[in-house]
């Protein structure tokens, strides 16, 4: 096949929802190889080295006890790292089992480029998704930043109506947050900040999404939840944060830092994500007005 018979090939395959499945993927996505040098372990060795490998016919049977030689079963065998200046991010292993021909010093040049641009575009590919991610994360509490949340509710919310499922909205801000900047300074503030964030992140199921609102607010979205589950959670994360030990926090009016919270859910409350976000905060509203340390739905 040539390249673009390969790409159609792919393209049209229904072998699984997932894509082109064949057997000789399904192998080599099961080798699994720890990164140390030994002679058994050809794939670690390149890795580490960054020096491509070519067992010729004759060299080949030197390392007849290498797991990849054993796996494959090849006759001939190139290993050729990708490189990004100086690191490693994969290795191309090629070899002649349907030809039978040769490996030359054309092929193992060709490859050699190949693999030098291959490496280039995977690690511009990582550092594209890590500067995404970082863009879209807040840097003192590592939760999904305001700009974020506003896309995740507006997407999630368009997945919710298509599968004509709810959705909730979760708005929480820390009761008396003033008197403890106020008292301690807003580093001591800003601690206090992180602790609670990952408090949350860690009770939330994984499918929600938490978010850093702004200052001393916190939102969540929570798919798929109606009101009644939704007002559970909420509770559940009030009284754990009720529980929680935080820094100083006999400062608070009532000695222990509090959060109240406001409950909106799609579709009843609202069908935009800022008809939600307004419901939520009325009612986040009503609960500081009821007295704090509550939820309001
Ligand atoms: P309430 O119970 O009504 O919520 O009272 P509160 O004092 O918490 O008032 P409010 O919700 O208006 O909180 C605002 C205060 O939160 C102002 C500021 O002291 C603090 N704050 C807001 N953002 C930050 C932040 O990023 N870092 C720190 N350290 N403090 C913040
Ligand atoms: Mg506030
Ligand atoms: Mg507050």
């Amino acid at each position: 096949m040539d390249l673009e018979d390969l790409i159609s090939a792919y393209k049209s395959s229904d072998n699984s929802s997932n894509g082109f499945e064949s057997a000789f993927i399904r192998q080599v996505q099961n080798i699994k190889v720890p990164l140390k040098n030994n002679t058994e372990n050809l794939l670690s060795a390149v890795a580490l080295e960054g020096m491509p490998l070519h067992l010729t016919h004759e060299t080949i049977q030197n390392y007849k006890n290498a797991t990849i030689v054993q796996v494959l079963k090849s006759e001939e065998l190139v290993l050729i790292p990708l490189k990004a200046k100086d690191k490693i991010n994969g290795i191309i292993v090629a070899d002649n089992f349907i030809t039978k021909e040769p490996i030359t010093k054309d092929d193992l040049r060709m490859l050699t480029m190949l693999a030098n641009q291959a490496g280039l575009a995977i690690e511009n590919s990582q550092l594209y998704e890590k500067t995404v991610m970082q863009a879209n994360l807040d840097s003192l509490t590592e939760l999904w930043n305001h700009g974020y949340f506003q896309y995740l509710l507006q997407s999630e919310l368009e997945k919710s109506r298509i599968i004509k499922l709810p959705l909730s909205l979760i708005m929480l801000d820390i009761d008396y947050f003033k008197i403890y900047n106020d008292t301690l300074g807003h580093q001591s503030g800003d601690k206090v900040l992180k602790s609670l964030a990952l408090l949350i992140k860690n009770q939330s199921r994984k499918m929600d999404f938490v978010c850093r609102y702004g200052g001393e607010e916190f939102a969540a979205i929570l798919p798929q939840t109606d009101k009644k589950e939704a007002f559970l959670i909420a509770e559940h994360l009030r009284q754990d944060i009720e529980k929680h030990i935080f820094a100083n926090e006999e400062i608070f009016p009532n000695k222990k830092l509090t959060v109240s919270l406001g409950i909106s859910t799609f579709p009843q409350d609202g069908l935009l994500p800022a008809e939600l976000i307004t419901a939520a905060d009325k009612n986040l509203y009503q609960a500081k007005h009821k007295g704090k340390n509550i939820t309001c739905c």
